[in-house]
């Protein structure tokens, strides 16, 4: 038996399983589809790496970096061209740069007269202190104005949620800026009079944090992690039923049309919320699941083109540009794909990576692909000055994509808590739970490990091989 079970070959279950491997305690990854990476996917075609899921991963914690050297990927990491630092917001149907420094922030024409008085007054606006758990819509038109939320945070939250400011919650989704409120009274005071207090933990802001890929794109992270593992990793394998049992738990699971099953010490969920509410668990103590079903998960389509140099007129050299709802576009954002990185296109080419869907506009993001590359080509040629055909075209559809925080998360989160303590050696990780983003579930994969690795010292230390013992 090998003792801990891992369900879900995403980033967050391969990091757990590396690491549990690495301290001497063997595993088994259970992965309902046939390939390994959960979101992350990447494809190289034609001179073209395209990258529909995650494009970077931000360095925002020492344990992103110590992963990619204890998995051996230092030489083939590809950190951006430095010339690439540039994002653009887009205003009046046109991507503006946006301003690097407080003198830029006066002079720029993304926000009027008005909105930059707004920043001026923030530090004198009184902070909330009762309580009341705010959308980041709420917040943000309560310290700054609404300007800043329709021109600016909206055109954010669906850069990294594709998600409703008027739903998200900011202790939950934003937690650092509800954090700033709570110790400095201020965003701005906060982001002033805080940076020592950040630099002495460790933390790098996400704004701030290096962002990175590898020579072949994401996906070399998640396919060396799996190498590593070898044949403890399963595929086409999904795990439908958990039972307690005297030694930890029975897990039941269907491959094409076998069914089998297996005894593990322990079990990580690393998967989605959305599956998680559909295991049968049996265990002493009731455990509900189903509500984790209830969290919102809103499509999105990822529409990756290729274009001539030639016919775009916009230098495109940059990260990408956000675009907010008020603009009217069907287009969430685009990344400038192969100006962050170089070998994303053949030469006299570019890639350019957009979003459509979200909590913006669901119903576009399951269009036929044909669709998706005409809208999106639609407002480039408004935005960029594209002309002709793409010379390269791929779309991906994700059903499910991104799991919204939204207001009354809190209530999830309390009940993960809740499944964890009545069923112990039942762990639960990843983006549903500890941040969205991959840099969160990279952490939350060590985290878990760290903590199955106390779980087994404690509770099983016969299981627990005397080499990792040191
Ligand atoms: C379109 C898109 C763009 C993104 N862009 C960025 C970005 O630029 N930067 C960034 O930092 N983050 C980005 N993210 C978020 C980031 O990619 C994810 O948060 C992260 O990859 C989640 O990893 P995970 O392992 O927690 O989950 P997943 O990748 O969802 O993996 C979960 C795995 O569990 C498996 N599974 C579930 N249930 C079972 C079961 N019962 N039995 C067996 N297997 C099961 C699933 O098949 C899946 O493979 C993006 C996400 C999307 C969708």
């Amino acid at each position: 038996m090998n003792p801990v079970a891992i369900i879900g070959a995403g980033v967050t279950g391969l990091t757990a399983a590396f690491y549990l491997k690495r301290k001497g305690i063997p595993v088994t990854v259970y992965e309902s589809s046939g390939r390994v990476g959960g979101v992350i996917r990447s494809l190289r075609q034609d001179g073209y790496l395209a990258e529909f899921g995650p494009n970077t991963l931000l360095e925002t914690s020492p344990k992103i970096g110590q992963l990619i050297r204890d998995a051996g990927l230092e030489s083939r990491r590809l950190d951006p061209d430095p010339k690439a630092e540039a994002r653009y917001v887009v205003r009046y149907q046109r991507p503006i740069a946006m301003p690097g420094s407080p003198l830029g922030f006066f002079t720029t024409p993304l926000f009027s007269s008005r909105a930059k008085l707004a920043v001026l007054r923030e530090p004198f606006v009184p902070p909330r202190r009762d309580g009341k758990e705010e959308s980041i819509a709420e917040f943000v038109v309560r310290r700054l104005n609404q300007e800043f939320l329709d021109q600016a945070i909206d055109a954010l939250v669906a850069g990294i949620y594709a998600g409703d400011p008027y739903k998200l919650s900011v202790p939950h989704a934003f937690p650092k800026l509800a954090q700033l409120e709570a110790d400095y009274g201020s965003l701005i005071k906060g982001q002033i009079f805080g940076a020592r207090a950040r630099k002495k933990r460790g933390e790098i802001a996400k704004d701030r944090a290096p962002k990175f890929s590898f020579d072949e794109g994401l996906q070399v992270l998640t396919e060396t992690l799996a190498e590593r593992l070898g044949n403890s990793v399963r595929l086409n394998t999904t795990i439908t039923n958990l039972s307690q049992s005297p030694v930890g738990w029975a897990l039941e699971w269907r491959r094409e049309r076998e069914e089998a099953r297996a005894e593990h010490g322990a079990v990580i969920y690393a998967g989605t919320a959305f599956r998680l509410a559909e295991l049968n668990v049996e265990a002493p103590r009731a455990i509900s699941l189903a509500p984790f079903a209830e969290i919102r998960y809103p499509p999105v389509a990822s529409v990756v083109l290729g274009f001539r140099r030639g016919d775009v007129k916009h230098p495109c050299e940059g990260f990408g540009m956000l675009i907010p709802r008020v603009e009217g576009f069907h287009i969430l954002g685009t990344i400038f794909s192969s100006s962050l990185f170089p070998n994303r296109a053949p030469a006299g080419h570019l890639t350019l990576t957009s979003y459509i869907g979200g909590e913006r506009s669901p119903e576009l993001a399951s269009s036929p692909p044909d669709k998706l590359v005409a809208l999106t080509c639609e407002d480039l040629r408004t935005l960029l000055g594209v002309r002709g055909q793409p010379t390269f075209q791929h779309t991906v559809y994700y059903p499910r994509a991104i799991p919204q925080y939204n207001v009354g998360y809190g209530r999830y989160r309390q009940l993960m808590a809740d499944v964890e303590a009545n069923a112990p050696g039942l762990f639960l990780a990843g983006h549903y739970r500890d941040g969205v983003s991959l840099s969160d579930s990279i952490v939350s994969g060590c985290r878990v490990a760290d903590r199955v690795e106390q779980h087994f010292r404690v509770s099983q230390p016969v299981l627990f091989p005397a080499s990792a013992a040191a």
